[in-house]
């Protein structure tokens, strides 16, 4: 497969270069050169496949041969070796857990695929490749345990100090080895601010192989589809085929790995994009104006996004037909004080514990259904991290019923271990010279 520019329909790059490179030079995105729409017979047999299975040959489907079969499968089971249940909570109403892997955040799925293919196309003696990802809490663990141990890779974290949570915190700090974490004083805009002018310093680009992480990378968005269609695939086990989907959405590009899933035949019948307060995407889809705005601080602060990045792909796949992007999405939009509500109805109605940003998905959906009322399309609202990693926001009677994951259990008990620096670019820059 070949990748195009969303500003340069022209450009071709290989699949490797997509990767290595994040973003076109042109700042575009990548995207496809074209969406292979999948056979009948497998998309009517999705509830005979396995996460794996259902992974590989979408991801077939979509690379081509820049992959050989048996080494795509390879990278494959050992990126996703880990569960995304549906999980029923009443009639018609589900939730999809993403959260089962070892950051306990739906970005597993795309940095650990991301880091796989990174690592399998260094060819021997390449010379070592340094992540820097700047973080505001769950990319950084996700990308962190994605690269834990990949052999000629080098990750550094840049995180805000004081504006991550205690576990989140931890997942950064102890693992050793080949990822090393820095404390910045300053915010999170302050350390992507770092990364990006990192990335045009001739000094450190001539020393280091410098490659970010960031969520608009292909590699990320491409295993994001595989748990649309796994999820379809166990609602058909139990006799359900009309389905629509509520997606927490910051950066747009879980919801948009869903289009894409829904570009290559996955009957999808709707989605919903729901945000909090930065509320970009659904102005948009109500008055037909995209107007990126700064962000605002909200306690679902992994979608605290003005300008989502991810909106020019999404703004791509539906180029030739932008009705039909409106005909599919809707746009909803929380503030804080109603997702702490949806929290405690969750928890009261369901036993359900909810993270703040899975609180906002539900709370769509449960309005989504009530205008479009329907007895055989179930809804399914998209959970993208475990509670645990966000107690502080959490109302106390739900925080105390927070059942820790054994992926965690044991952090506090490690060496946590982070650099201090300031948020002057000469200082990040000596760290980097100085620890080559
Ligand atoms: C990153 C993140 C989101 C937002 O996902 P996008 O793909 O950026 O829309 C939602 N919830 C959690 C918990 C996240 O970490």
């Amino acid at each position: 497969m070949k990748f195009y520019s969303t500003n340069n329909t022209g450009l071709r790059v290989g699949f490797k270069e997509a990767v290595f490179n994040s973003m076109p030079q042109d700042k575009g995105l990548y995207m496809p050169e074209s969406i292979p729409v999948l056979d009948e017979k497998f998309l009517t047999n999705l509830d005979e496949y396995t996460l794996p299975e259902i992974a590989f040959h979408v991801a077939q489907n979509l690379l081509g041969d820049d992959i050989p079969a048996d080494d795509l499968k390879a990278i494959i089971h050992d990126a996703i070796n880990f569960l995304a249940p549906v999980v029923e909570l009443e009639k018609n109403v589900f939730v999809l857990e993403l959260f089962h892997g070892p950051s306990l955040a739906f970005k597993d799925f795309g940095a650990r695929f991301m880091s796989r293919v990174m690592a399998y196309f260094l060819e021997n003696g390449e010379k070592q490749l340094d992540v820097l990802v700047a973080t505001s809490g769950d990319t950084g663990g996700a990308v962190a345990l994605g690269f834990l141990g990949v052999p000629n890779t080098r990750v550094t974290i840049l995180f805000p100090k004081g504006a991550v949570s205690k576990i989140q915190e931890l997942q950064l700090t102890t693992n050793g080895q080949n990822i090393r974490a820095l404390e910045i004083d300053g915010t999170f805009d302050d350390c992507q601010a770092l990364v990006k002018q990192a990335f045009t310093d001739a000094e450190l680009n001539d020393k280091f192989r410098l490659t970010s992480a960031n969520s608009i990378n292909i590699a990320r968005l491409i295993p994001q589809t595989f748990y649309y269609f796994n999820a379809y695939a166990q609602l058909l086990r139990q006799g359900i085929s009309k389905v629509v989907f509520a997606v927490p959405s910051g950066n747009f590009g879980n919801i948009g790995a869903g289009l894409l899933a829904w570009k290559m035949g996955l009957p999808v019948q709707h989605f919903i994009a729901a945000t909090n307060a930065n509320d970009t995407v659904p102005q948009y889809l109500k008055t037909g104006v995209y107007e990126p705005k700064p962000s605002v601080a909200t306690i679902s602060n992994a979608m605290d996004v003005g300008n989502p990045s991810n909106w020019v792909r999404i703004a791509d796949l539906f180029k030739d037909e932008p009705a039909k992007l409106n005909a599919l999405i809707d746009g909803y939009t929380y503030n804080d004080e109603e997702t702490t509500q949806a929290i405690e109805e969750l928890f009261n109605d369901h036993h359900y514990v909810a993270c703040p940003h899975t609180a906002i998905a539900w709370k769509a959906l449960e309005a989504y259904q009530q205008e479009h009322p329907s007895t055989d399309t179930a809804g399914v609202f998209l959970s993208t991290a475990h509670a645990c990693k966000f107690p502080d926001v959490l109302p106390t009677n739900v925080a105390d019923s927070i059942v820790i994951p054994e992926q965690v259990t044991n952090l506090d008990k490690k060496e946590s271990k982070a650099v201090s620096l300031g948020k002057d670019f000469e200082g990040f820059k000596g760290y980097l010279l100085n620890n080559a």
